[in-house]
């Protein structure tokens, strides 16, 4: 009797990171290798095509083929941050490119396209992020090089139709690259719907306990660029180094229960503070009431996520008193981990960069809802808040 197997699902193939098997010893959890360099056999022949380790290493390769697994990619590529991957994309542009990128995105890569801008090494067009009619406008046929969108936007939390943004950037002639962040390729396949490059900082969900660093390219279809995005990685010796790749497999391994937990976590927050005297307004694209929530149902398939943020009512001191009265989520910066976090998103991200001074970014974790609820109540009510 033949019976055919059904193809194994991503919870599957990512819980035992895609059947990892160590040939020589069947270790089913993969070694660190931290070689600097590698001895060449009796041939004088390189034994695993690498020679140097800005090359790569074999533990990140490990991590790279889940990623690309998870993306649905022909190749991913990872970095030491999230930045260095985002910086790759921009340095492999040629001199003088026109880029379109969102007003409001995340301060740290809007903060690297406009030192370019300013060395006059790009020129760069801003859209309302979510826009589609103002990305449009911004584009240049045959000369606009590379749409970014980041969906949903750091700090306010909008969405983009990432379909949309894709035949508007082919239509135009240029490449579209996602930063999907907040919601990982559990939730977003964003190369299945159109985009060129999938950017994530790694360094969030997708490695999930604040412990490493990383960011990681993911692309549809390789090509010229794809090897130059390689070699940039490799002289600036941006390539994540290995104990690095072997906490992000391992942290991977447990990806969708951790952001099941979180979006389930997130939805029950969102709704009660959405009802909070103390709190003008909710910043969540699971709540219904949000203007993008029907296309992140779509592109989510409702997996939210945990991230979004809240408008205090009173003043700006007010908002930065609820950060100080928290005591289970901690006063800290970054997202995505097991762990919450609320920040005072203008005093991170500094002048210059459009926050409203009194948002705060709320990362939810995977703690007890009913302990996250009770903090926040009692936090806004300290800092006197509505
Ligand atoms: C954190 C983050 C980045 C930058 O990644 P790092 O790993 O901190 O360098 C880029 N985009 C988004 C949306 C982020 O949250």
């Amino acid at each position: 009797m033949t019976v055919e197997k059904r193809a194994l699902s991503p919870a599957t193939r990512l819980a035992q990171a895609l059947r990892f098997v160590d040939a020589q010893t069947g270790a089913i959890i993969p070694a660190i290798h931290p070689a600097a360099t590698y001895a060449r056999d009796e041939n004088h022949a390189l034994r695993g095509g690498l020679i140097y380790r800005r090359d790569g290493n074999q533990t990140t390769a490990q991590a790279e083929a889940i990623l690309a697994d998870l993306e649905g990619a022909a190749e991913a590529m990872l970095f030491s941050t999230g930045i260095s991957a985002a910086t790759a994309v921009i340095e492999q542009l040629p001199a003088d490119a026109h880029v379109v990128v969102p007003d409001v995105m995340y301060y740290g890569v809007l903060g690297q396209f406009r030192s370019y801008a300013e060395k006059r090494r790009l020129r760069v067009s801003h859209y309302a992020a979510g826009n589609l009619d103002e990305m449009r406008a911004r584009m240049r046929a045959g000369d606009t090089a590379l749409l970014w969108v980041e969906t949903p936007n750091n700090p306010n939390w909008d969405v983009t139709d990432i379909e949309a943004a894709a035949e508007i950037a082919h239509a135009a002639g240029a490449r579209l690259v996602t930063d999907c962040t907040a919601t990982p390729p559990c939730a977003t396949r964003a190369l299945d719907l159109g985009a060129d490059i999938s950017f994530h900082s790694a360094t969030k969900y997708l490695n999930g306990h604040s412990d490493i660093t990383a960011g990681v390219l993911s692309v549809r279809e390789k090509g010229p660029f794809w090897e130059e995005i390689a070699e940039i990685r490799n002289h600036q010796g941006t390539v994540l180094n290995t104990w690095d790749a072997w906490l992000l497999i391992r942290g991977m391994r447990t990806l969708i229960l951790r952001y099941e937990r979180a979006t389930e976590n997130a939805l029950q927050l969102a709704a009660h503070l959405e009802r909070h005297p103390g709190v003008e307004g909710v910043l969540y694209p699971g709540l219904p009431s949000h203007p993008g929530h029907a296309i992140a149902q779509r592109q989510t398939g409702g997996m939210f996520g945990g991230m979004m943020s809240i408008i205090v009512k009173g003043s700006e001191a007010t908002a930065i008193d609820v950060v100080r009265a928290c005591e289970v989520f901690y006063p800290a910066t970054s997202l995505g981990g097991v762990e919450s976090l609320i920040e005072h998103r203008k005093t991170v991200s500094g002048e210059g960069f459009p926050v409203h001074p009194r948002l705060l970014r709320i990362s939810v974790g995977i703690e007890d809802v009913g302990d996250l609820i009770d903090d926040l109540d009692c936090a806004l009510a300290r800092a006197g808040a509505g």
